[in-house]
């Protein structure tokens, strides 16, 4: 039989890499899809996004049915969590996705190959060697006209310091057999602030403790501001501007020593401690050392259609060098390669027109410029805020906390960036990323109708409060 020869082979069956295996088959690509775990959906499906997300959805239940009785609901007594449904429940959702990524791949003729995939060198004659080993016999070889590397990323350790039964990786938290009691959160990206308002949900002690001078230092300074005020208030224990020296483990829990922003020695005892420090790319191993590609701190360089310097191999996903680490940026990474290959048309990803979620109570939705961001750019800019204080679906969900923050240019009013953190933000966001993409000005969207009484009402507000103009403060 002749050799299989596959337009696109990928390795890595994470968000970028199963998106891109779906979008060429769509295109009649001839499509493998490597894959080194027994199962489809990388850190995404199995211990990122999705379980976080269905933790987080518990703890939302939790949190309403704690004052059921101001929405009319009596009886309920205090409730008590049952962990082991609520790990089931998660459990269940990645086990029906796993089915349903099996089903895509069958439905888009995409081969799964099971194995460690590896690149072998520049491709000869126009064709790719790609050494997969499944740790049974011999490795076999894949061959292709194109790669993409999709190979993911790992949680990234404190130097000195390795996972364990209480010193927790987004790996362990989501398996423990039982809530813990207190918890010390190293990191106050989304990913640490997101386990922090689960677990804080659920009555655990929460600290945090971050080196940088604000929660969530990637989103806009008012929104950090809301947030830690907002945790405060929920009685989690906030340390910015904090420098951890030690972590030590002891068989009852953790003792985390920190230089606190006032230059005083502080230690945290805890059960747990979770380190959430970012994300290492995992680009060891698959034989770039062979190929032009070289890494910057592990990360991959690629131009705008996502090439690397190697002719014929792609970058996507947590990998690349100057993207954010997310599970949609990957993704439509993926759907333009898939193009790019296929010889359709594709569009390259606008660094500043992806939506960055965070989906702690309350919320963050965020697309576009911070306001010093757009002020340093040299912007004439123009502001508007409308709290969700002043929105009558807020009343009604009884979810009053935060503010839509609307960043404009003050010359053609085009919109630059919007910050929302409050109810459903990450949903509301989506309208402001399709704002962005299709260069709205605050006109346009103060004339656009927003059905009332919804929480989208608010942008209409926000969009109306740059210039003044929102109807309901
Ligand atoms: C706790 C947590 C919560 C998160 N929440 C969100 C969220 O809500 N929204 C969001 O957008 N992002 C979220 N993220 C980030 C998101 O999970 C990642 O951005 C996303 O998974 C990256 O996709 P990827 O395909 O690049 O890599 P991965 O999902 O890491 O997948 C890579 C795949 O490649 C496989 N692989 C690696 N090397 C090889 C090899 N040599 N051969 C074969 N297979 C290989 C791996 O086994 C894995 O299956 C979260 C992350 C964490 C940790």
């Amino acid at each position: 039989m002749a050799e299989t020869i596959y337009d696109v082979a990928i390795i890595g069956g994470g968000p970028a890499g199963y998106t891109a295996a779906i979008r060429a088959g769509q295109y009649g690509l001839k499509v493998a899809l490597i894959e080194k775990e027994p199962k489809l959906g990388g850190t995404c499906l199995h211990v990122g996004c999705i379980p976080t997300k269905a933790l987080l959805f518990n703890a939302e239940i939790y949190d309403h049915l704690k004052h059921a009785e101001e929405y009319g609901i009596e009886g309920l007594g205090k409730g008590k969590v049952n962990w082991k449904t609520v790990l089931d429940r998660k459990n269940q959702i990645i086990t029906k996705h796993v089915k349903g990524l099996d089903f895509l791949m069958r439905k888009n003729k995409v081969t799964v190959i099971p194995g460690y995939g590896k690149l072998t060198g520049p491709a000869k004659d126009g064709v790719h060697s790609i050494e997969v080993s499944s740790g049974k016999g011999k490795a076999e070889t894949v061959k292709a006209k194109n790669v993409v590397l999709a190979t993911g990323s790992d949680a990234k350790m404190l130097p000195g310091v390795e996972a364990g039964p209480n010193v927790l990786t987004n790996i362990e938290i989501l398996s423990l057999n039982e809530i813990p009691k207190s918890l010390v959160i190293i990191g106050a990206g989304a990913v640490g602030v997101e386990f922090g308002s689960i677990f804080r949900s659920y009555d655990a002690e929460i600290s945090i403790v971050e080196f940088l001078p604000r929660l969530v230092p990637a989103e806009d300074e008012d929104v950090s501001k809301e947030l830690a005020r907002v945790f405060k208030k929920r009685g989690i224990d906030i340390n910015v501007g904090a420098k951890v020296e030690k972590v030590e483990t002891s068989k009852s829990g953790v003792k985390v020593t920190f230089t606190a922003s006032d230059g005083k020695q502080v230690v945290k005892e805890a059960e747990k401690v979770l380190v959430a420090v970012g994300r290492a790319p995992r680009t060891e191993g698959i034989g770039l050392e062979k190929t032009k590609i070289k890494p910057d701190r592990g990360f991959i360089k690629v131009n705008e259609f996502m090439q690397t310097d190697e002719p014929g191999v792609y970058a996507i996903g947590d990998i690349v060098a100057g993207l954010p680490q997310l599970a949609h940026v990957g993704a439509m990474a993926g759907m333009v390669i898939a193009a790019k290959i296929a010889g359709k048309y594709a569009r390259p990803i606008k660094r500043n027109r992806i939506p960055g979620c965070t989906y702690t109570e309350p919320q963050i939705g965020s697309v576009g410029l911070t306001e010093a961001q757009a002020k340093e750019k040299g912007y004439q800019v123009k502001v508007g805020k409308f709290p969700f204080s002043a929105n009558s679906k807020a009343s009604i969900v009884g979810s009053h906390e935060g503010f839509i923050k609307v960043v404009a240019d003050g010359k053609y009013g085009e919109i630059l960036g919007v910050h929302i953190i409050g109810p459903q933000a990450t949903e509301l966001i989506a309208e402001a990323v399709t704002a962005l993409e299709l260069e709205a000005t605050v006109e346009e969207m103060m004339f656009t109708i927003h059905a009332h009484p919804t929480l989208a009402e608010a942008l209409l507000d926000g969009f109306g409060s740059v210039e003044g103009l929102a109807i309901n403060i």
